[in-house]
């Protein structure tokens, strides 16, 4: 796996999960994100900060680090996403500068998001916009390492395109845009799949490659071995609002009390109580995110002890007898078919 080296000159290995930490969230403090969890590196949105004028100015002040209490690696995002709900009155410009001026180790262009439906000239003029900004970023990103953002929707062809480009501007860490509603409930990783091992054969291996918004640890170890590296997500608590308990096989509803989980966790947290771990939100967050962790951890020793595949056949076989509808094993068996890694 490759090396998040930033701008200071610290070193990251990967693979790595970003928990998302938005200041002032009901579920967790950073003192448990450090203490707790051990976590070295977090995601936070850098819009979120920019456009609460009380936030911005002492974000300016104390630099995101003081701001919020952590020395690790900070990567931020920039409010594309953001874009669907309204105007921002942001520019790519000014975004990027915010980032680097409050000290952000990894940041982001304000790129733009193609949805799963948008026809291969709307995906082409979105891709093109795209890659101009993270060009004029290049320009500007003297102390941050920017991410060069892959788009071009559902076309290969296009996402292919997009990779080149962005080797031939520089950019030394990428991440991979506009595949979030390709997330699915069924675990058709089909698409992100083949996205992913596509990447791969076009970015050196020394370069990262990060999935915006991956959170599933059944899903992570397969991305993983096709060749991703960094993953962000606040699914912990998503899942945990809907009632959804993770497990590295498959998350289970435990909104019914008769609900079943047919899997004994060692996190802290079920240990000590399990019944108030199915009954409070904030504490089946804390529990989904001791998973994730959990299951990142145990796919690096893995990756060194050479057993990945060995994982993921486990993985596949134990999830498919429990979740018989899931697509996992057939889209995984799929890909093996077209990829060698
Ligand atoms: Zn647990």
């Amino acid at each position: 796996m490759c090396i998040i080296t930033t701008r200071d000159g610290t070193r990251y290995d990967t693979p790595l999960f970003l928990p998302v930490f938005e200041y002032g969230n009901p579920y967790i403090t950073i003192e448990q994100l450090k203490h707790d969890f051990d976590v070295r590196a977090l995601m936070t949105n850098a819009y979120f900060l920019y456009k609460k004028r009380e936030l911005k100015r002492s974000v300016m002040d104390r630099g995101i680090k003081a701001f919020l209490g952590f020395d690790g690696l900070v990567v931020t995002d920039s409010g594309a996403f953001q874009q669907f709900s309204g105007p921002l009155y942001l520019s790519n410009k000014k975004i990027i500068r915010f980032q680097q001026e409050i000290g952000v180790d990894v940041i982001s262009p304000l790129d733009i998001i193609t949805t799963p439906g948008e026809k291969r000239t709307t995906a082409t003029k979105k891709l093109e916009a795209t890659l101009k900004r993270i060009r004029e970023g290049m320009a500007l990103a003297d102390r941050a390492v920017l991410i060069g953002v892959q788009q071009g929707g559902r076309f290969p062809d296009l996402r292919a395109r997009a990779l080149e480009r962005l080797m031939e501007i520089g950019v030394k860490y990428v991440a991979l845009g506009s595949l979030v509603p390709f997330f699915n409930r069924n675990h058709d990783i089909g698409f992100i799949g083949a996205v992913i091992s596509q990447a791969r054969e076009i970015i050196p291996r020394d370069i990262p490659i990060h999935l915006y918004g991956g959170g599933d640890p059944l899903e992570l170890p397969f991305y993983i071995f096709m060749g991703c590296d960094i993953f962000d997500s606040s699914s912990f608590i998503h899942y945990a609002r809907g009632r959804w308990y993770m497990t590295p096989y498959g998350a289970f509803d435990i909104r019914k009390e008769s609900a079943i989980v047919p899997y004994t966790c060692e996190c802290p947290y079920c240990t000590a109580d399990w019944e108030t771990v199915r009954k409070n939100e904030k504490m089946l967050a804390l529990h989904n995110l001791w998973t994730i962790q959990k299951v990142i951890r145990d796919v690096a020793i893995r990756i060194r002890e050479d057993t990945l595949p060995d994982y993921l056949a486990h993985v596949a076989h134990l999830h498919q007898k429990w979740f018989p509808d899931s697509r996992l094993m057939a889209s995984w068996d799929m890909l093996s078919k077209e990829h060698t890694w």
